[in-house]
């Protein structure tokens, strides 16, 4: 049979049907898709010697002649050896195998084999320690002796399996198309596709093992980088309220600015002009404010809402949380004098009108913001799924927005859309978040976005005292903690999820929260908080300990607590080392807001020189982006905290310390949108099909869509 590239794997050479299912579970149907399945790491086999020169403790390849092999049953271990000597004209080796006895059905004296392998001195010599094998014959070798491929081993694919299937069938990436522009492979010095697929399977050499994977890597970075170009031309096309930041409206907002009890930081006052500026456009704005657990979000975002109410139009803020809408509702009644603003969640609708706070019936305030009388409407997932209808909405905020669904944020943009002769009008959109992402990766993930970055804390922050807490001073720690609820603090202890199954941490939490209550502390009150309470218990524990009727909160880390609690001093982590540190730097802003000095306790039974030198950093620094480049050093971008919920592609994923290369790929799909950008509704399709169709696959496969 002729075989192509769109054959369905179950008519390839003899693949079982066992097989051909192991295959579909990884998405794999057809003769093209195996030659993209690709390889994670390789061996390198390449350093081919004669026998009399292999080395203690370095990996070599040989070849050469079984002289002898047997099984042998150890005594002591009750194990299964398998011994063999092999030969070639410079001299003998052994090697050895552990529990493996099928081998001398395969491996027979006198036949051809190449080992490869690490060298260890044993009783008798020099001996090959469970070297990968293969016999030598007709066919290439590509189990050893050179650069080998290693696959992800998921679902029954062995290595050994794929490598022997995709040898022959690489012969059909000569006929996989193109579908990079030819400049951009010459511009980044790339393989073609049908090299760069021969070179990622069985690679020459460790070079060109590389240059196949930055290709690849590249491509799926490039792709991300025109969606999200795509994706933000597509918001663009929208018409949004322009407001024009007049002299009289100038005044106003300095006039707020003055009335603060505080100076802004300099990052506030650069976020919030980039705003203002934004928001002068008739294009929707689409901006995401990063930063730091109390570096001030809110009060860009209340500047922001203040400079388009006061020209006449209403603004939303959607938080994920009741209490943390509430926060935010008190602080607007504090901070803004004359405005109308309201509080609708799920229990509740309030009212601020006239200089008072008052309760109002829901569908009596539904009434007001239709009719315009409400100016700033803060809420939480009843924004969106109550029937709210705004008379002019002109600027959405969403705070905390990676709490949110993508379906979620979706929402937000498009349930206010407004549609005015023919031309879609949308509400400006600012999201803010705490997760410290750097520049170059949120260039990947949040792609779509303008950024600004608050990297500057308020002055006359304390500075939060943090300590790594040996297993043996765990006493004393407690009866620290102790003497500061004796002060009237309050304490959070945050718990590592303990084993796979504690996906919600329903285990972690209630085994510390119990230990806490039982045995170190029987007299305080502890609250717990867990992934599987409803969201009404949640709220009602964190109420509670707001209202300080809870001394110390248990929680997992699947719970942000993201309200301010300036009462709260100490902040425990258990089980540090399981954290990165952008994290743990996350859970260590919870404290500090108010006026007590605040203390962050890292528990850890880890003794690993290297653990405790990164816990250190923590010591070290209270800069969240800081953290989060150290975080992607040490332990991969797959360990921050938002990326690994972006769903991108492993190629990508591990591509996100290249910084060189993601800035390549955003430039590269700046350039290919500026180039088709002349064309009006299909305009890569026409210039460039390959890639377009690639993108749609892509796309679809990651869930972008
Ligand atoms: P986050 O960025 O985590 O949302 P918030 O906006 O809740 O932080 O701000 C944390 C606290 O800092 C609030 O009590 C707020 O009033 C206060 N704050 C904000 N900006 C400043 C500033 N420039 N100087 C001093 N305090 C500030
Ligand atoms: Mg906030």
């Amino acid at each position: 049979m002729l075989v192509n590239l769109k054959t369905p794997i179950e008519k390839l050479f003899q693949i079982g049907p066992a097989y051909v299912q192991r295959l579909h579970k990884v998405g794999i149907k057809t003769a093209e898709d195996l030659l993209f399945y690709f390889p994670f790491r390789y061996d390198d086999f390449s350093s081919v010697k004669k026998i009399s020169d292999a080395e203690v403790g370095e990996i070599v390849s040989i070849a050469g002649k079984i002289i002898d092999i047997r099984n042998i049953r150890t005594r002591k271990k009750r194990m299964n050896l398998t011994e063999a000597l092999i030969e070639d004209d410079s001299g003998m080796i052994k090697a050895i195998w552990f529990n493996q006895p099928f081998l001398t059905r395969n491996l027979r004296i006198n036949a051809n084999v190449s080992l490869s392998g690490k060298v260890v001195y044993a009783q008798e010599g020099l001996q090959l320690s469970n070297p990968a094998y293969e016999l030598i014959g007709e066919k290439q070798i590509i189990h050893t002796g050179r650069f080998v491929p290693v696959y992800h081993e998921t679902e029954g694919l062995s290595s050994k399996w794929l490598r022997a299937y995709l040898k022959p069938l690489l012969k059909l990436a000569n006929d996989v198309e193109e579908y990079l522009p030819y400049d951009i492979i010459k511009r980044q010095k790339f393989f073609g596709i049908s090299e760069a697929i021969r070179q990622i399977h069985f690679p020459g050499d460790k070079n060109k093992a590389e240059t196949a994977r930055r290709r690849f890597a590249f491509d799926e970075l490039f792709l991300i980088q025109i969606y999200m170009i795509m994706q933000k031309r597509k918001w663009q096309k929208n018409n949004a309220a322009k407001i024009k930041f007049d002299q009289k409206l100038e005044i106003e907002i300095k006039k707020f600015v003055e009335s603060l009890p505080f100076k802004l930081t300099n990052a506030q006052k650069i976020s919030s002009w980039s705003i203002i500026k934004d928001l002068e456009k008739s294009q929707p704005m689409n901006r995401l404010l990063e930063g730091d657990v109390g570096s001030g979000k809110t009060l860009v975002a209340f500047i922001s809402a203040l400079t388009v109410v006061k020209s006449g139009y209403q603004v939303a803020l959607m938080s994920p949380t009741e209490i943390l809408a509430r926060q935010h509702f008190f602080e607007a009644v504090e901070r803004f004098g004359k405005i109308t603003i309201a509080l609708l969640t799920g229990s509740e609708s309030k009212i601020y009108e006239d200089n008072k706070i008052k309760k109002i019936n829901k569908n009596k305030l539904l009434e007001k913001i239709k009719n315009g009388e409400i100016n700033f409407l803060i809420g939480t997932h009843s924004l969106i799924q109550e029937k709210v209808v705004f008379k002019n909405l002109a600027l959405s905020i969403v705070d905390e927005q990676h709490r949110f669904g993508i379906d979620q944020r979706a929402k937000i943009n498009s349930n206010v859309l407004d549609i005015k002769d023919g031309l879609k009008t949308v509400p400006h959109l600012l999201s803010m978040t705490a997760t410290p992402i750097p520049r170059t990766l949120a260039l990947t993930i949040y792609g779509d976005l303008d950024l600004s970055i608050l990297d500057e804390m308020p002055k006359g922050r304390q500075k939060i005292i943090t300590k790594l807490v040996a297993p043996a001073n765990r006493e004393l720690a407690y009866q620290f903690i102790h003497d500061q609820i004796k002060k009237g603090r309050q304490v959070f202890v945050i718990c590592p999820l303990i084993d796979e199954s504690d996906i919600l941490g329903v285990k972690s939490a209630t085994e510390e929260y119990e230990k806490l209550r039982d045995k170190i502390y029987p007299n305080l009150n502890i609250g717990l908080l867990h992934g599987k309470m409803k969201p009404k218990e949640k709220e009602e524990i964190m109420q509670k300990f707001s209202d300080q009727k809870i001394n110390i909160l248990v929680s997992t880390s699947v719970i942000e607590v993201g309200i301010d609690i300036q009462n709260a001093t100490v902040m425990v982590i258990e089980g540090a080392d399981r954290f990165g540190l952008a994290q743990l730097h996350q859970f260590r802003g919870r404290v500090g807001r108010g006026e007590h000095q605040s203390f962050c306790f890292l528990f850890t039974d880890s003794t690993s020189v290297k653990t405790n030198k990164r816990l250190k950093a923590l010591i070290k620094s209270s800069n969240g982006f800081e953290l989060a480049e150290q975080d992607l050093k040490i332990r991969g971008p797959g360990e921050l905290v938002g990326v690994r919920q972006s769903g991108l592609p492993d190629l990508a994923m591990a591509s996100l310390t290249d910084f060189e290369l993601i800035k390549n790929a955003r430039h590269e799909a700046e350039e290919i949108i500026k180039e088709v950008g002349a064309y009006r509704d299909t305009p890569l399709l026409k210039k460039y099909p390959k890639l377009a169709e690639k993108l749609k696959i892509f796309t679809k496969k990651i869930h972008f869509e």
